[in-house]
């Protein structure tokens, strides 16, 4: 939690399990934000002057950097964010592991290629290449600190841009941790950090970047491409989620409870890609729900080193989580682990809830803390139309041994993994992001490249054309040249469709 009166300067970041203090940062005001993406325009410019070769070099450096303080990272994770130290771990490596895919496969990805140049066009050479769009704003929530706002920083600063990075008001020290080792292994400041509240982000979205890359809630996603719309600023929103996972009557019963506990109890249940649903073939419901009881009655979140789940990051959460609980009791839903109880000042306990209406906010709205709805649905059919019955479309996972792919495929959303939860946002090759309300856009792989350039198209004469149809000289003769080779392309087995017109 963090804390700071209007009129002051700097606020402090709070340890959410026992609200000690754990660094003070500035509040960077409009003025400041814009002299940062000033300085930032200057070193876009050196940056993308740069080779691939060479800022993949200085990436690889940042990358040794991180690498050998990893502890000292995960250290900060766990104080300011409250995640256990292990899972910080494991979350910055596989942010460092995305660093090193951007940097090694950018100018793959990005270089100007030859693309075909088509029958009609054939004395041309076409080609594209990916050129960066300038200074990138990373607006960062707090939940994954380090991967969530890396997966937009590695790949804008690989495909040649500058980025200022507004980390949250929860996690700031995290923030200024990565523009410190950047500029340390760099020796520039093509990666800055200004550290505030929302007003802050706010700041960022009208300073004129070229894209602002927004992690966050929905809601203030739309907060911020209304403020970019004002000047046109291109926007990437990876918002909220109500992921699902989905258990087939032929699945690894105890490797699909494990992973979909894991999945709904991991960092405090606070993922957008968290499991928060689970539907379940009827032939295999009492076996799942026993599994996981069974195996959600062993984990309790508390404070202390060793305990597997953290504490609620965000205090005003604490509410909206008791509020999802009490409204699936209050509506016939029964809780097999945890319940109204289980959430503490601080902590919440693992809750587990069945026979839940299906317009429940448990089962509508995003919780983000350590709960799920089990449901009974009697084919994969229902399990489908449930799963998409919702606004949001992030991620989602399908246990199954011979179905996966097959039930995977007709979820609508961005991301699906199979026997497995949250799997896809550890394979760099995989874009990431979400449709409906849960955004658009999409960081990692490829796409995650490509996000943050444009595209520079060039077609060059190779020869004189036979055809020359941008001219005025151009003749009837080679208007009916066109018209017969159209014929000759694209006519055939065409029966519908108005005829060329006879300019004899
Ligand atoms: P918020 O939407 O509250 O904040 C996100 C960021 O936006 C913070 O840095 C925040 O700053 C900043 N911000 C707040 N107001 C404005 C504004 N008006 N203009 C510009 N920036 C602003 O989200 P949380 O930090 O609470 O993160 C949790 C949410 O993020 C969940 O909904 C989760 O699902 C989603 N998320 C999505 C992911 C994805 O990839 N799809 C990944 C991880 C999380 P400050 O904190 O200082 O207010």
């Amino acid at each position: 939690m963090t804390q700071a009166p209007p009129s002051a300067t700097t606020f402090e970041s709070l340890n959410p399990a026992n609200g000690d203090v754990v660094g003070t940062h500035p509040i960077h005001t409009e003025e400041e934000v814009r002299d940062a993406v000033a300085r930032a325009r200057v070193e876009a410019a050196w940056w993308a002057g740069l080779s691939f070769d060479e800022r993949g070099k200085h990436l690889s450096t940042w990358k040794g950097v991180m690498v050998r303080r990893l502890a000292q990272l995960a250290d900060l994770m766990h104080l300011e964010m409250g995640k256990p130290h292990g899972d910080a771990v494991m979350e910055a490596a596989l942010a460092i592991d995305h660093l090193n895919w951007a940097a090694g496969h950018a100018e793959k990805v990005l270089k100007r290629r030859k693309v075909a140049s088509g029958l009609l066009m054939m004395n041309q050479a076409a080609t594209v290449e990916y050129r960066p769009l300038g200074v990138v704003g990373v607006i960062g929530p707090w939940n994954y600190p380090v991967f969530t706002p890396m997966g937009s920083i590695v790949y804008a600063l690989a495909a040649g841009n500058a980025v200022v990075f507004k980390p949250s008001e929860y996690t700031p020290g995290i923030g200024e941790w990565l523009a410190r080792t950047f500029q340390e292994s760099v020796g520039r400041p093509v990666l800055q950090v200004v550290t505030g509240f929302g007003e802050t982000g706010a700041a960022l979205c009208r300073s004129g970047v070229d894209k602002v890359a927004f992690t966050g809630s929905t809601e203030t996603g739309k907060r911020v491409m209304a403020a970019c719309a004002e000047t046109l600023t291109p926007v990437v929103i990876e918002a909220g989620g109500k992921d699902s996972v989905i258990v087939d009557q032929d699945a690894d019963i105890e490797a699909a409870a494990d992973a979909a506990l894991w999945g709904a109890c991991s960092n405090a249940g606070q993922t957008c890609t968290g499991v928060e649903r689970i539907y379940v073939h009827e032939r295999v419901y009492d076996e799942f729900v026993a599994s996981i009881t069974e195996k959600a009655k062993g984990l309790s979140a508390f404070e202390g080193d060793d305990s597997p789940i953290g504490p609620i990051t965000m205090p005003k959460q604490l509410d909206v989580i008791r509020g999802h609980i009490q409204d699936a009791l209050s509506r016939g839903g029964r809780a097999l682990v945890g319940g109204a109880d289980a959430v503490g000042e601080r902590f919440v306990q693992p809750t587990i809830l069945v026979d839940v209406p299906e317009d429940s906010t448990a089962v509508t709205e995003e919780t983000f803390g350590p709960t799920v709805t089990i449901a009974k649905v009697r084919d994969m059919d229902e399990a489908v139309e449930r799963t998409n019955a919702t606004r949001y479309g992030l991620g989602n996972s399908v246990f199954s041994k011979a179905n996966g792919m097959a039930i995977a495929e007709r979820v609508r959303s961005g991301m699906s993994s199979i026997n497995g939860v949250i799997t896809f946002a550890a394979i760099p090759n995989l874009p990431f992001g979400g449709v409906g309300d849960s955004g658009f856009g999409r960081i990692h792989g490829a796409d995650g490249l490509k996000e943050f350039c444009y595209a520079k198209a060039i077609a060059r004469q190779r020869f004189k054309p036979m055809l020359n149809l941008t001219s005025f000289s151009r003749t009837d003769k080679a208007d009916q040249q066109l018209a017969g080779m159209l014929t000759m392309l694209h006519g055939r087995g065409t029966t519908v469709g108005p005829e060329l017109p006879d300019r004899d």
